[in-house]
């Protein structure tokens, strides 16, 4: 994929708007485990960024996906992981399906305000009894009159409780589990809906996370997304935008942590001579650096292939696991070089290590993405010829 000068303006843009909006509130978003969703994203939305794929008529810029994928790696020169995983969620993880098959209807009530950032918007498929099994989820949504009543609920939701609303996965009949579900939005100011207090997580702690219960919610039926029965298809093409936005926005972040590695190192003396000096140091950051530029060729391939209409799966889902493999061994190889002030809980590098940690789990963990790459070899039990 070849950058041209609007890719390189959108990518300093957002760069210095990450500088200028995020950066200096890092500190205290984590230390307060949430950040103004409704403040950010309107500073976000106003600049057209939440919006970058998406139609005109909805006040999106309608560019391809390669913006977004530019978008995601500038987002990672955040100094936290969890504010840029907060707007991903908006801009590729819930926004998707509602643009590709939402009614004009649904677009124009939720679409459109999430792209001016005036909605925060989550995507609402894990629960606490099915989160690698998608299929498995047990949340119904039940036709009465004109509307749909759902009841469940839904776990680890991002955004969770400052989000307006959810593109909810749901269960719409007793068909087998690839055919009965539907995407819904589910706005979760409607009477029956519920939120657990903030959970606490191991990392990502300016993003609030929370568990979301639906006790006979009553939701329009033209707030269903497209086709009914569709639900998991949709999802599993909106994953292709998920997961390769994930494996977008670590390729910066590592970088960072790199760099900021090798500054520490470099000052930082033992035996007489920087830690940097020493040659297993540096040749274990040039060949993590390496590993990183070889995780960007396969996205942007990935995404040069998206762009042209082809479904990237495959590429997609061995990006997610590669991220996720990459950034714990980047960031677990850059606290040992910081030694003890590393280990320190508010060091940056302890905080990428927290943060890092989720990539190998959230959007489809390692072992999903392998179940797709051997479905696509046709090695998985049940799917070889
Ligand atoms: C901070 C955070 C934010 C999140 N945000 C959202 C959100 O906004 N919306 C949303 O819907 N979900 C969200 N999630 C949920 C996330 O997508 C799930 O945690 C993830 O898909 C894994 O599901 P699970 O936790 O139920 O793991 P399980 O399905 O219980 O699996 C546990 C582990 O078993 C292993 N495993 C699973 N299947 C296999 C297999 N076939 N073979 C071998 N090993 C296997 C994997 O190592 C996996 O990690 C979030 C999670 C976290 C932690």
């Amino acid at each position: 994929m070849r950058f041209t000068d609007e890719h390189r303006l959108l990518r300093d843009a957002v760069r210095d708007l990450v500088e200028r909006e995020i950066n200096p509130h890092v500190d205290e978003w984590e230390a307060a485990r949430s950040f103004p969703a409704h403040a950010l994203f309107k500073i976000f939305g106003r600049a057209g960024y939440l919006g970058i794929t998406k139609p005109h008529a909805y006040g999106g810029m309608e560019l391809d996906w390669s913006y977004a994928m530019v978008m995601a790696e500038a987002l990672g020169h955040a100094r936290c992981g969890a504010v840029p995983m907060a707007i991903g969620v908006q801009t590729d993880m819930c926004t998707p399906a509602l643009a590709r098959f939402g009614s004009d209807e649904l677009k124009r009530e939720f679409l459109a305000p999430s792209i001016a950032g005036d909605l925060v918007g989550s995507i609402g498929v894990s629960e606490s009894v099915a989160g690698s099994d998608v299929a498995a989820i047990k949340t119904t949504a039940v036709k009465d009159g004109g509307d749909y009543v759902v009841r469940g609920e839904k776990m680890w939701i991002t955004n969770g409780i400052q989000a307006d609303w959810m593109c909810c996965l749901v269960n719409t009949s007793d068909d087998p589990p690839h055919r009965n579900k539907s995407l819904i939005v589910v706005p979760l100011d409607a009477p029956g809906v519920e939120r657990s207090t903030k959970l606490e997580k191991l990392g990502m702690w300016a993003s609030d996370t929370a568990q979301i219960f639906f006790d006979g919610v009553r939701v329009p039926q033209r707030y269903r997304i497209g086709d009914e029965g569709m639900g998991f298809t949709y999802q599993m093409m909106q994953f292709q935008e998920e997961r390769l936005w994930g494996a977008a926005n670590v390729l910066t972040a590592l970088e960072d942590l790199i760099q900021d590695t090798i500054d520490y190192a470099r000052q930082r003396r033992a035996f007489g001579r920087a830690i940097l000096d020493n040659q297993v140091v540096h040749f274990r950051l040039a060949e993590l650096q390496t590993e990183i530029e070889a995780l960007r060729s396969l996205v942007y391939r990935a995404t040069e292939l998206l762009v042209a209409g082809d479904d990237v799966t495959l590429l997609a889902s061995m990006a997610k696991l590669k991220a996720g493999r990459l950034a714990r061994q980047v960031s677990d190889a850059c606290l040992q070089y910081w030694g003890g002030q590393g280990y320190m809980w508010e060091s940056p590098v302890a905080r990428a290590y927290r943060d890092c940690r989720l990539m190998s789990i959230g959007g489809g963990a390692d072992e999903v993405m392998l179940s797709i790459i051997c479905k696509h070899q046709g090695t998985l039990p049940g799917t070889g010829g």
